[in-house]
């Protein structure tokens, strides 16, 4: 009898653990696990032993009554206690942010939570009924989740769809619904063979990385593509021109005085205007095409379909009229200019950058067509930039190798006949070339950053050399525009004057227009204080640049130079003699000296001489010459005025 209910007792515990088990499964469709069972038996092993010591010792049927309710009172309370865990469980499930599944290796899929089935858009019948990953994947495929053959998923996501979409091989990877839902999509593999997989939807984050991604490759100001987009889109359209042979250009683009627009406006209305010129921009071009803006005033534009580079011409003919016809800023009406240059994929450049590069020189090269012009890169272009970059090369060797030399030419006092000054003109004695004229490398000085290191080597060889001149004899030096921009010319000055002893106030500066046009506030304290130091100011090239009139008011000068371009037309055009002598009268006015430039005949200086210009300068009186030869001819004292 006792090993009998000890047998039955043992079975009944192991059925009620099955049936148990198998209970809680179902309800939280998850297996339990071994180790609740176990625990279970466990509890019903000790129960039973306590039923059988009961029984041994009353030897009751009672007792075994009573032992199997015992043990049917302690099966429900497990049975409640996993329960409530079971809906625990389900609840933490259905709640979670994300979308979770897991996947059997039958491929059954044991456990989908509510945030799963939201994100994938699964049919309810397919969350409830159990169904297998193989039902999830063929509604998905019905639905074209991922698109027609996987367009719609990288290539690597759809090599794992296909075959079967339960890999582990991808930990990670994102992909976007046809709703527009972007999902981040993990893989947790399982020892048993299984996998947990979670879907986390990063729409919201993938639009604000979005938004940032687009303000970094728009142009703040005209909304337009800026440098990063057009580098992007260029690698594009090289691509489709390697895979499809679609052919494109790039067009660049720069405007006319728009410097002097924000300098004597202001920047509000130069920015006005650059709005403007991208809107007109934007009309001439089609859908396909991208228009960038990629310096203060440069603008690119990527044409795409061009067969053929001549095909670009009735658009870069409308570019010039359309941006060149007058704007209305602020009520006022500007005219800006712009030149064009031309680079056509792939004859012109295979990389995004030697396309660019190559635009840039044909734009340069309108620019020097005198603007308002398009030009078509052409291969020389790059010769002569390939020359310029050697030449700048050999510039620094020049300066540390002292091969620049200055030479001299004087100018005259149209009263005494004597010279009364003279001016410093650089030339560089090339190891290979010979001898270079500064209007060969004074530009290229300017464009790499050399010309305040050549601009002090002239100062300061020019002072030491004019500290032995008669003290009568005054000396002009030349200065660039880019010396002021950046550049402490005030203490260059001071330092050339200290080392070499020359006086501060026969000492003359020459500046050009060009120098005037930025108009900056600084530049002109800078000329202020120069002024203030005694040093002169002089007014090169007179009636050459934009508006002369306006800078003889801004900045104190001491003489003005009328070019050689009206001096050496004044005997035989009336309108440059004309022009001379209002300049001399301005200088008159304005007690500015005034020199003339390039005198070549008696006749010029006979004709300067008696509309009252104070000094010539020409090679009448000589060429420029080194400055043993200029102190010899300083010391013969020559009087040159036989015109007199
Ligand atoms: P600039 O300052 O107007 O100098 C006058 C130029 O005209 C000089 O040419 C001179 O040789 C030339 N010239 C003077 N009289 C006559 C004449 O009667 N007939 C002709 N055909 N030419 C005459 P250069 O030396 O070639 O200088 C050209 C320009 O280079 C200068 O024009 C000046 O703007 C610039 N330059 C010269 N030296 C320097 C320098 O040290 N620094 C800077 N920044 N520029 C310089
Ligand atoms: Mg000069
Ligand atoms: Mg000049």
């Amino acid at each position: 009898m006792h090993q009998a209910s000890l047998t039955l007792l043992s079975q009944a515990h192991a059925a009620v653990a099955r049936v148990f088990a198998s209970a809680v499964s179902r309800m939280s469709m998850k297996p339990i696990s071994s180790t609740h069972v176990n625990r279970l038996g466990a509890g019903l092993i000790a129960l039973t032993v306590t039923i059988i010591a009961l029984t041994l010792w009353w030897d009751h049927a009672w007792a075994i009554a009573l032992g199997l309710i015992g043990v049917a009172l302690y099966a429900m309370m497990l049975l409640r206690a996993l329960a409530a865990k079971s809906r625990e469980l389900e609840l933490t499930l259905n709640h979670m942010t994300q979308g979770i599944l897991m996947v059997a290796p039958d491929r059954k899929v044991p456990v989908i939570n509510q945030r799963a089935i939201e994100l994938l858009d699964l049919p309810k019948s397919l969350a409830s009924q159990r169904a297998t990953f193989d039902d999830i994947l063929n509604f998905q495929h019905q639905c074209q989740e991922f698109g027609k053959d996987g367009v719609s998923v990288q290539p690597v996501v759809w090599d794992s769809i296909k075959q079967g979409g339960a890999s582990t091989l991808l930990p990670v990877y994102e992909r976007v619904r046809p709703n527009g839902t972007a999902l981040e999509i993990r893989t947790v593999p399982l020892p048993d063979g299984g996998l947990v997989r979670t879907f986390t939807d990063i729409t919201e984050r993938r639009r604000a990385e979005g938004e940032v991604r687009a303000m970094a490759l728009r142009d703040e100001l005209t909304g337009l593509a800026n440098r990063a987009r057009l580098h992007e889109h260029l690698q594009d359209a090289f691509q489709r021109l390697h895979r499809a042979g679609e052919g494109f250009c790039v067009i660049s683009l720069d405007l006319d005085r728009l410097r002097a627009i924000n300098d004597t406006l202001g920047h509000a209305a130069g920015d006005t205007l650059l709005q403007q010129v991208a809107q007109r921009l934007l009309q001439c071009v089609d859908k396909k095409d991208l228009v960038a803006r990629v310096g203060l005033d440069q603008f690119v534009i990527v044409n795409a379909d061009v067969d053929h580079p001549l095909s670009v011409i009735p658009l870069v003919q409308m570019l010039l009229t359309t941006v060149g016809a007058p704007y209305s800023v602020n009520g006022q009406r500007l005219i800006v200019a712009t030149s064009i240059g031309i680079a056509t994929a792939p004859n012109d450049g295979d990389t995004p950058e030697r396309l660019m590069k190559n635009a840039d020189l044909a734009l340069h090269a309108s620019k020097k067509n005198g603007r308002a012009v398009f030009s078509f890169f052409e291969p020389e272009m790059q010769v002569a930039a390939d020359a310029k970059a050697r030449m700048a090369t050999d510039m620094r060797d020049a300066l540390a190798g002292e091969q620049f030399e200055v030479h001299y030419l004087p100018w005259v006092n149209c009263e005494t006949g004597r010279i009364a000054g003279c001016e410093a003109l650089v030339r560089w004695r090339h190891p290979s070339l010979g001898l270079i004229g500064p209007s060969e490398f004074i530009p290229i000085a300017e464009e790499c950053g050399l010309i305040a290191a050549v601009g002090d080597w002239v100062l300061r060889r020019a002072t030491v050399e004019a500290r032995r001149w008669p003290e009568n004899v005054r000396l002009a030096v030349n200065v660039s525009a880019a010396q002021f921009l950046g550049n402490d010319l005030s203490g260059s000055v001071q330092q050339a004057l200290s080392n070499s002893g020359f006086p501060a106030n026969r000492l003359e500066l020459e500046v050009t227009e060009s120098l005037l046009l930025f108009e900056r506030g600084d530049q002109r304290a800078m000329l202020q204080q120069l002024s203030r130091q005694g040093v002169h100011m002089a007014l090169d090239d007179f009636g050459t640049g934009y508006s002369s009139f306006r800078y003889l008011d801004l900045f104190p000068f001491n003489r003005i130079k009328i070019d050689r371009s009206f001096v050496a037309n004044v005997t035989k055009r009336p309108h440059c003699a004309a022009i001379v002598t209002a300049a001399i009268e301005l200088g008159r006015n304005l007690e500015m000296r005034t020199t003339a430039e390039g005198v070549e005949s008696q006749d010029h200086f006979a004709f300067l001489k008696q509309r009252g210009c104070e000094d010539v300068q020409g090679y009448l009186f000589g060429r420029p010459c080194r400055g043993p030869e200029l102190l010899e001819r300083l010391t013969r004292s020559i009087v040159v005025n036989s015109a007199a």
